[in-house]
């Protein structure tokens, strides 16, 4: 098999006596959506920060396409193509959902988040922003203020703007949280899609998502890896059910 996208390797993290993140090694790879669940407190978002840059392990070592990024800040990473979907805080509310993609688009020039020159004049940047609103369906929603737009839709724009920084590999942090039963439906569609262009390392808490959409599944429990496999392994493992899905 070719090497995998993103390697961790006996990732570490504790607060104090609380071991957050206790040795968790996974892989994704090309083409997969892979999933970690657990319940709440097992170390999934430390995992993802841990990932991402935002939190320094304890022990362990990250490769992310062939390279050990574990030194790497976040903007490093950023720029070797690991995308995640934006903070809340990071959407500027007072600028137009195309605005927040093109300063995205933007940032992947070179010119972070600066207005460095007259953006709304720069037609390919603007087309390049609208491609990527298109792609999550909010493109009729171009112009409206992100403070306006819908939770759903704000969570869409978020997603746009994670895709316009062109990543080789997505974390997501429970992306559905919040959102409707049609909200979940059409974003589940739409990682569904999603996987072929690049490849997911999704937490969620809606089963039912995950089920339909991960290739693999790892359990969190505690920090730690319980149980790793298919869809039909994890929901058939005995400790799975018992630990997490409360049977
Ligand atoms: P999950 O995302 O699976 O719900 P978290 O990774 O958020 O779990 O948290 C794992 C454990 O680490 C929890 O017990 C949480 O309270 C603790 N924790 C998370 N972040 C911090 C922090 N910055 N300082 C201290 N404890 C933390
Ligand atoms: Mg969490």
């Amino acid at each position: 098999m070719a090497e995998a996208v993103l390697s961790l390797n006996s990732l570490r993290k504790s607060f104090g006596a609380l071991k957050a993140t206790d040795n968790v090694s996974l892989d994704v790879h090309e083409g997969e959506i892979h999933a970690l669940i657990g319940p709440n407190g097992a170390g999934k978002s430390t995992l993802i920060h841990q990932v991402a840059g935002s939190l320094s392990p304890d022990g362990g070592n990250i490769r992310f396409l062939g390279e050990d990024i574990g030194a790497l800040t976040v903007a490093q990473r950023v720029r070797r193509g690991l995308g995640r979907t934006f903070q809340v805080s990071s959407v500027a509310p007072e600028f137009s959902a195309l605005r927040n993609v093109m300063l995205s688009v933007q940032s992947t020039q070179g010119s972070s988040f600066r207005f460095f020159r007259p953006v709304m004049r720069d037609r390919a940047l603007i087309d390049a922003a609208m491609e990527k609103l298109e792609a999550v369906d909010l493109s009729e929603r171009a112009n409206i203020p992100a403070a306006e737009l819908s939770h759903g839709e704000r969570r869409q724009l978020e997603m746009a703007m994670a895709l316009a920084l062109k990543p080789q590999l997505l974390l997501l942090d429970e992306p559905m949280a919040g959102m409707g039963p049609e909200g979940s439906r059409s974003l589940t569609q739409f990682l569904d899609a999603l996987r072929h262009e690049v490849p997911i390392l999704l937490v969620e808490h809606d089963m039912e998502a995950v089920f339909s959409l991960a290739d693999r599944i790892s359990v969190l429990v505690y920090g730690r890896v319980i149980a790793s496999g298919s869809v039909e392994e994890i929901r058939s493992n005995p400790d799975v059910r018992e630990a997490y899905l409360g049977e």
